[in-house]
């Protein structure tokens, strides 16, 4: 039996995922790298590595090293590309999993630091080179390359792959199509230089979608894997929502005309309405600059969220609705959608379904 504390949980669709998966390896006729940083954006990320596993993807890529020894220790022995810096010191640590692990070269330091560290066990690592196309986060830059080059060389350090990140797919075409050329033109340097490497990938969500002619070696997509729409400049109808969050009425209230809601007093009514009390607040990641904002659905019907957001529990109203304590309401999955609450909490998608605290259980069907 679950232990089911509020009627409150995370509903999490694998097959939807699994099909979101589907969908963009049709669309760009590519290997997929699912991304599964920060729990895959809320979602999870063992419990949906592991079935993605299952259906032959066989390559993750997450943000930090501990998220990729997560996935190790938990049977995901697969290569796992590490996108960001992590400490140096840690390659002493992370021999036994070098089978697994591919850390990203992004910086000439992080290779002098890492080739200190690792001593001949350097040898054990692949690696890939991330190379700045004009994002300008971490990645190398022109300056560096010939250095590290020298010194890929000289330690004999296998590189598996080159990737680099768009910085406005889901915007225009004229930058992403520079970022392209620079990179071609980094891997002809490369093949120039007579550096090995057998992968090359540069496309997020949305440069899959928009752009599968980019797609090369293998496609990073994060976001549209968990059926959430990568752009506002189209909408993508196969993608199907992976999480949709759930709770349950705690309580119904009668309210007067001209009485208020909540802290702050911010919602005053123009006439006698129901409320439902439900259970959920920002203390479990929902935005609390979604207060008299937007709304839930409860019966398949559109209940406003009225007054301030607080820590634990939030009011709606019912207007004619008739509905019971107990009765399941939907906070955000097919509809509304998470990206209807990011548009009036003035942010992303992304943000809605990482943010969503650990107080929240993740349930999988
Ligand atoms: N690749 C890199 C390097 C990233 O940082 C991210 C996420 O931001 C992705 C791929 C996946 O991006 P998206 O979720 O937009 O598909």
């Amino acid at each position: 039996m679950i232990f089911d504390n509020r009627g409150t949980f995370a509903l999490i669709d694998i097959d939807n995922y699994l099909q979101n998966l589907e969908y963009i390896n049709k669309k760009t006729n590519t290997k997929i790298m699912p991304v599964l940083k920060a729990d895959a954006y809320g979602h999870g990320s063992k419990v949906l590595a592991k079935h993605a596993l299952k259906e032959g993807y066989e390559r993750f890529a997450v943000a930090f090293l501990d998220e990729a020894v997560e996935l190790i220790k938990n049977g995901i022995k697969k290569p796992i590309l590490v996108f960001n810096y992590f400490n140096p010191e840690m390659m002493k640590y992370i021999d036994d999993y070098s089978e697994y692990i591919i850390p990203t070269i992004s910086s000439l330091e992080f290779l002098e630091k890492i080739l200190y560290y690792s001593g001949k066990n350097i040898q054990k690592f692949k690696f890939h080179l991330n190379y700045n196309t004009g994002i300008n986060r971490i990645g190398l830059n022109d300056y560096e390359i010939d250095e590290i080059l020298r010194k890929i060389k000289e330690k004999n350090i296998k590189i598996e792959g080159i990737y680099s990140h768009f910085a406005t797919a889901d915007e225009d075409d004229e930058f992403i199509i520079e970022q392209f050329k620079e990179f071609k033109n980094f891997e002809n340097y490369l093949n120039s230089k007579h550096i090995n490497f057998s992968i090359r990938h540069i496309s997020n969500s949305a440069a899959s979608l928009f752009h599968p002619e980019m797609s090369l070696d293998f496609v990073r997509p994060g976001i549209a894997t968990y059926g959430l729409q990568p752009s506002s400049k189209k909408q993508f109808k196969e993608l199907k929502p992976v999480m949709t969050l759930i709770s349950t009425i705690s309580k119904i209230n009668n309210v007067k005309k001209g009485d208020t809601i909540g802290y702050g007093r911010t919602y005053k009514t123009n006439k006698d309405i129901n409320t439902a009390i439900i259970p959920i607040g920002y203390a479990d990641g929902i935005f609390r600059n979604l207060s008299n904002k937007t709304f839930i659905n409860i019966k398949g019907k559109k209940c406003e969220i009225i007054g301030n957001i607080s820590m634990d529990q939030m009011v709606v109203n019912l207007n004619d609705l008739n509905a019971k304590t107990g009765d399941k309401v939907i906070i955000f999955g097919e509809y509304p959608t998470a990206n209807e609450h990011a548009e009036k909490a003035n942010t992303i998608n992304y943000e809605i379904t990482s943010k969503i605290t650990k107080r929240i259980k993740r349930i999988y069907k």
